[in-house]
């Protein structure tokens, strides 16, 4: 039976392993906080002292750590105890570049790797509806294809070490900058007499319509399940729209790029955050972008 390592079992990695559990993999798993290591219990994963005794047996090890220090940390500390040819997987959200160095960690001792982050949130780590965006060698992402299939819907082949994050922060830049460009259509309209409605039945069927509007519509009423509906209860936290804002422009910066709208963006979702909005859904900057509007027209 195939053995899986699963290291950082919190809020995503969590309902992940218990969904390899499900799908009949030993699954042994490993985390810094007490109570995370007993819902991982609790859900049939083997609970270990720490995360070189969860590798040294594996034959495949995920991580789903905060960011991109906390991979490279537990990859310079593990890697090398794993036993030769361990494919090793990490499908937390980080920096290009640390997720570079991962793969360089696991090549020099002759381990296969693959970043997969992924995109659909808590609910889709439980309901095993994830997207994994994959990037590394084709045979590594070949050998990782089935254990992802267990933890989510589809997964994508990005192309090379670090692809996956590359897609994975780009996809995230364009969600940030059209929430904020979908807000501010509500908050003009609301301005110019336009009601909700009408707004949302014409931009979700034409040339305005994305993600932010048919889906997770920043205004109660048109889309019942958005979270405009319950006060803004997250679906998808401000904060970590933050975190991946900043690793897109930090990803810029390295690479030159020119981002003046998701520059934009994560300086806006920057603000939202310091007034202690970081934990509401996303869509919640409406609130801030209309209070803003009426500073500036009073
Ligand atoms: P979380 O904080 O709930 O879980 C991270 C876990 O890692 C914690 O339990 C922590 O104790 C553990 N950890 C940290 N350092 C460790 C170490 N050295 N050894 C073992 N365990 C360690 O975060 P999360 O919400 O599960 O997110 C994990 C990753 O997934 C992040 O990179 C995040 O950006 C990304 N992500 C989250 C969501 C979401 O909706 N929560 C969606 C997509 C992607």
């Amino acid at each position: 039976m195939t053995t899986i390592a699963f290291i950082g079992l919190g809020n995503m990695g969590n309902p992940m392993a218990a969904n390899l559990v499900k799908s009949g993999y030993d699954v042994l798993g490993f985390d810094l906080v007490e109570d995370n290591l007993k819902t991982a219990g609790a859900n049939g994963v083997k609970v270990v002292g720490d995360a070189a005794s969860a590798v040294a047996t594996a034959d495949v090890v995920v991580t789903m750590l905060p960011a991109g220090k906390h991979v490279v940390s537990v990859y310079n500390d593990v890697v090398a105890k794993a036993k030769p040819g361990t494919l090793f997987i990490d499908s937390s959200t980080i920096d290009v570049d640390s997720a570079r160095q991962a793969h360089a960690i696991a090549a020099e001792n002759g381990m296969l790797s693959v970043d997969a982050p992924v995109s659909g949130g808590t609910v889709g780590a439980q309901a095993g509806t994830l997207t994994f965006m994959a990037g590394g060698a084709k045979d590594a992402f070949e050998k990782a294809e089935p254990i992802l299939e267990r933890m989510g819907k589809r997964s994508v082949h990005c192309g090379d070490a670090g692809a996956g994050q590359a897609a994975k922060i780009c996809n995230n830049m364009i969600l940030g900058v059209s929430m904020i460009a979908a807000a501010e259509a509500f908050v003009l309209g609301e301005k110019l007499g336009l009601s909700h409605q009408a707004l949302f039945d014409v931009a979700s069927t034409s040339s305005g319509q994305c993600w932010a509007i048919t889906t997770n519509c920043p205004v109660p009423g048109p889309v019942p399940t958005s979270p405009a509906n319950r006060e803004y209860k997250p679906g998808f936290a401000a904060a970590l729209m933050l975190k991946d804002l900043k690793l897109a422009q930090e990803a810029a910066g390295s690479a030159g790029a020119e981002t003046p709208l998701g520059a934009q963006a994560a300086e806006l979702y920057s603000r939202f955050e310091a007034l202690g909005h970081g934990g509401e859904d996303f869509s919640g900057i409406i609130n801030f972008l209309r209070s803003d509007t009426e500073k500036t027209t009073a």
